[in-house]
């Protein structure tokens, strides 16, 4: 039997509605919004795309967005100068440094930045500080994709308590704040990365099967518990034909999609586990979506929390 789509659209639109009570009882108080500074270094097309689509929504949702440009060539300090402006902004609640930064900025260039975001501005949930809360079940703001993970399970009648939950992937941005957040809710937890042994052993054992590598189509079925609930964050732009044709036949929207326009963005799990899974979130249109939606969520949370500490 075929695996119960679970739709993030849908979710992601749902936790928006539920948001603009908040919204608007701030903007009536503060007599301003929440907002947010969206901060772009360089001209990364894909990155362009994010803060567009960022600003959009923030936009469509009551809040005030700006976005906050640096050039290709900026150095660190710059970068760091912006923030520090941000951080005293009054009317920025939240702060979001789109990634990656010019390679050109250096390897520690991220934590640095990161590091120097106000942590009652972190809406990306980054800050050492927001991740030491995370690490201790206190409240905070959260990374916003393995939140918007617990909310599709959450919504979606998917029992957390007392399942056992594999994380593949232990980034800092996904893989580990997603074990955490499993584990503060009764799961019980195994993190996977590239040097775990036998990983589809270890996978089959889940009953909820979170795939965070950024490997198209890795997870097949034989990693697949059936009747689990599998969650594929990944998103990788694909234009090799060979690999999409092996994965969708011609004929299919799929294929008639990657035929338009020479690329497909894929996930992690490999189609074929549709046949197995009890549930599944589809990409697109899975994940994505919620987490513009928990950013949106954590800047409006910021924004209480900042009004209610003055
Ligand atoms: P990342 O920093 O590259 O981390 C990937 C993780 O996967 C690492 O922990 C790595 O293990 C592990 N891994 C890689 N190859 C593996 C393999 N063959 N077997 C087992 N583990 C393997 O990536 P990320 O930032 O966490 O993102 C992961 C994916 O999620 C990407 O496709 C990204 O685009 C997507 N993503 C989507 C959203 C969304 O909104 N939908 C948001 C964020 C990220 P090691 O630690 O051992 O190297």
């Amino acid at each position: 039997m075929a695996a119960r789509l679970l739709d993030g659209a849908a979710i992601a639109q749902e936790i928006r509605a539920e948001m603009r009570p908040a919204v608007e009882a701030f903007t009536a108080q503060a007599r301003r919004p929440p907002g947010i500074a969206l901060v772009l270094v360089g001209n990364d097309p894909a990155s362009e795309l994010y803060v567009g689509s960022k600003l959009k929504s923030a936009g469509e949702n009551g809040l005030r967005a700006d976005i906050e440009r640096l050039p290709e060539s900026a150095s660190v300090d710059e970068l760091l100068r912006l923030v520090d402006r941000l951080n005293r902004s009054d009317v920025h609640d939240g702060i979001l440094v789109q990634s990656p930064l010019p390679d050109a900025m250096g390897a520690d260039a991220e934590r640095r930045v990161f590091d120097a975001i106000a942590p009652e501005k972190d809406v990306d949930g980054f800050h050492p500080v927001n991740v030491g809360k995370l690490v201790q079940g206190r409240a905070g703001l959260v990374a916003c994709t393995p939140s918007g993970v617990i909310e599709i399970l959450e919504r979606s009648g998917i029992r957390i308590a007392g399942a056992r939950a594999v994380v593949i992937g232990r980034s800092d941005i996904v893989g580990k704040p997603m074990a955490l957040l499993l584990l503060h809710r009764n799961a019980t937890v195994t993190i996977c990365h590239s040097r775990t042994g036998d990983l589809p052993k270890v996978a089959k054992d889940a009953d909820i099967l979170v795939a965070a590598l950024g490997r198209p189509a890795f997870v097949t079925a034989e990693f697949v518990k059936p009747g689990a609930t599998v969650i594929d964050v990944g998103t990788s732009k694909v234009t090799d034909r060979t690999l999409v044709e092996r994965l969708f036949a011609p004929g299919t929207k799929r294929h008639a999609a990657f035929e338009k326009r020479g690329a497909l963005t894929l996930g992690d799990v490999h189609p074929e586990v549709e046949a197995v899974a009890g549930a599944l979130t589809p990409v697109p249109g899975g994940v994505g979506p919620l987490t513009i939606a928990m950013l949106l969520k954590n800047t409006v949370r910021a924004a209480e929390l900042r009004r209610g500490a003055r």
